[in-house]
């Protein structure tokens, strides 16, 4: 390791306090807290509260005493995203004077309606049909006079090819190292979340832009978190070209699953941490068990 470099890791540990954490949180943290323990780097935690209508501040509380238990410790302060909604939308008018994004109106209900039911996203959503993209301004201006809030969608054509005009034609890519500190290259696929909503209709950002204005501003240098969110960085790379933003190294590590491969579940209280704590586990059972260290 090149100890000139090594002081500038940072990672993050970025929950979202709709639930109480489980033990695949455990890892991520754990994950991200020992790769800048042994850089001699900083570890954050972010609270990531954009979805005002499923946080909640007990849940905010949970995060801090399980982390405690966990033996973590982070910076002060803790960054909580739902403080910082004027940034996030700074950045989204900074696509939109790129003209990348445009009002969408339409209810999810219209949406599956419309939509291809073959054609989904990786969270399994349905590619969205298109259906405001192109709608006549005084369409726009009429729902925006009865108060309605639109969300913004991101021309997903319009981007790739502004972003192949910034990259001069050289692909989109993202560099995953593994456990072992083995990097790959691999080409990002935007395409494949089609016109995603970059601002929500109920609140002005999206995971994705508060992901990517946050990692930059915090000077994130390694996004560690679950493979469940590998397909989330095709978009934020895509993201961080158009916004000018630097590119962090990723990891993606393994999910904690039950024996028989089914995902652990935040709201059944799935290997939670609190109920571990309340049984008398110990930090160091969950670690062995968890396979960490
Ligand atoms: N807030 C996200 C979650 O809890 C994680 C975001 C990230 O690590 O990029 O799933």
């Amino acid at each position: 390791m090149n100890t000139s470099t090594s002081s500038h890791v940072v990672t993050r540990f970025a929950p979202s306090p709709n639930g109480l954490l489980h033990a695949g949180h455990a890892l991520s943290a754990f994950t991200a807290f020992e790769l800048a323990q042994r850089h001699g780097g900083r570890f954050l935690l972010r609270i990531e509260d954009i979805d005002t209508a499923r946080a909640r501040p007990e849940f905010v509380e949970a995060i801090y005493q399980d982390l405690a238990w966990l033996g973590l410790t982070w910076e002060q302060p803790v960054l909580v995203q739902s403080q910082h909604f004027q940034e996030y939308f700074a950045a989204a008018e900074r696509l939109i004077a790129q003209g990348l994004l445009y009002p969408c109106f339409a209810t999810r209900s219209e949406i599956e309606a419309a939509a291809d039911p073959a054609n989904l996203d990786p969270d399994g959503a349905p590619i969205y049909p298109g259906l405001w993209k192109s709608a006549p301004a005084d369409a726009i201006a009429a729902r925006m006079v009865a108060g309605e809030n639109p969300a913004l969608r991101l021309d997903m054509a319009a981007a790739l090819s502004a972003v192949r005009a910034k990259l001069s034609g050289a692909p989109l890519t993202f560099t995953e190292r593994d456990e072992h500190g083995q990097s790959t290259v691999v080409v990002a696929s935007p395409e494949r979340w089609g016109d995603a909503v970059i601002v929500r209709k109920e609140v002005p950002a999206s995971y994705h832009l508060a992901v990517v204005v946050d990692d930059a501003r915090q000077g994130v240098t390694h996004v560690t978190r679950g493979q469940d969110l590998l397909a989330a960085t095709d978009l934020q790379r895509l993201l961080h070209v158009l916004l000018d933003l630097p590119e962090p190294v990723y990891s993606h590590h393994r999910l904690i699953r039950w024996a028989d491969g089914r995902k652990l579940s935040k709201s059944s209280g799935d290997m939670g941490l609190r109920s571990l704590r309340n049984e008398g586990a110990k930090a160091e059972d969950l670690r062995q068990a968890i396979g960490v260290g």
